[in-house]
């Protein structure tokens, strides 16, 4: 077992299939232009084989698909069907949820049971303005599928001051009638944001958060397991919502989150750009591959931040957000 001396271990593998995407989101992307793959990304059975070395050498009980967005790469058919066999506690996907209907068969067909779709605002017009592609009703058709299919959802939100403050309320309700749970997640310093003005521009942190919630609602903390990244609040009668505060309520100290980017390179923090290639250890056989694989995720561990989120020039999308 690798342990470092906060006692942190890695046990969440983020996968990132793709860094490419069908948005272009303000604040993931500082040009409006669609991202493209990143060079050199493993395959779909490449990238199911360095799962499989990581769940062997690490410990890794979890898994989130990411990207990117996971649902647009051809990769996604193969790594899905071939999750099965990895025997994992739990496999998760967050996706924008704009190609849900289109990979309807090889989603519910998967061993993937719980998404985290990504949604900004209910107005489409804003939607439009946020993401720079897609369109909102097909994003609410996708939920609506998963949700009959018996999906366990989260809705992802990341709340803007000059976009999409507004919309911390209503998108509240939209997910407590469907009884989702929404996490807002606090602007990240990440990519432009950190050499701009826009990080200081649009971060509306957990106590305007809460402010604005608490006008329309009664709430009151909520447990979480030990090593979630949501502080979780219960509103009585109607349901669940958690922030993602990473700068207000920072959860470096517990976290087990480890991330592996479409050309093989994993990620031991989301605050660090240091990354550690795994892509010549998957042709190996196990016997030589494991020991090497620990050696890197004993450096990758090193990597995570003692307390807090420092920020990154990283941009989200190549590591998986
Ligand atoms: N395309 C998929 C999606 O939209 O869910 C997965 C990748 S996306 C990078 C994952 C999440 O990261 C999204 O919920 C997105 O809103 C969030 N994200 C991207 N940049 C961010 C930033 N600077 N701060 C906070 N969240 C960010």
């Amino acid at each position: 077992m690798i342990v470092d001396k906060q006692g942190r271990q890695f046990r969440n593998l983020r996968v990132s299939l793709t860094a490419a995407c069908n948005y272009a989101c303000t604040y993931c992307v500082p040009n409006g232009q669609r991202l493209q793959p990143a060079a050199h990304e493993l395959g779909g059975d490449e990238l199911l084989k360095a799962v499989a070395l990581l769940v062997s050498a690490g410990g890794i009980n979890k898994l989130r698909i990411t990207g990117g967005e996971p649902l647009l790469s051809p990769k996604f058919d193969v790594f899905a069907a071939g999750l099965a066999d990895l025997k994992l506690d739990d496999i998760a996907i967050t996706t924008n949820g704009q190609l849900i209907e289109r990979k309807r068969e090889a989603l519910l067909g998967s061993a993937i049971k719980r998404a985290n779709i990504s949604l900004d605002t209910l107005d489409a017009q804003r939607f439009s303005e946020i993401a720079r592609g897609g369109d909102l009703a097909t994003v609410l058709r996708g939920i609506d599928l998963l949700q009959d299919a018996g999906w366990k959802l989260k809705v992802n939100m990341v709340p803007l001051r000059s976009a999409n403050a507004d919309q911390i309320v209503p998108l509240l309700e939209y997910c407590m009638e469907r009884d989702i749970e929404l996490r807002y997640i606090e602007l990240m310093n990440m990519g432009h944001l950190r050499t701009g003005n826009g990080f200081a521009k649009d971060f509306f942190g957990m106590e305007d958060i809460l402010q604005l919630i608490g006008k329309s609602y009664e709430y009151s903390r909520a447990d979480a397991p030990f090593d979630s990244t949501s502080v979780r609040y219960k509103v009585p009668g109607h349901g669940h919502f958690g922030i993602i505060a990473n700068e207000s309520a920072p959860f470096c100290s517990t976290c087990t989150r480890l991330r592996l980017a479409s050309n093989g390179d994993i990620y031991g923090c989301l605050s660090n750009s240091n990354h550690h290639s795994m892509k010549h250890l998957i042709e190996l056989p196990e016997h030589e591959a494991l020991p090497q694989l620990q050696a890197l995720l004993g450096n990758a561990l090193q990597d995570k931040q003692d307390l807090s989120f420092r920020g990154e020039v990283t941009v989200m999308k190549f590591i998986g957000g």
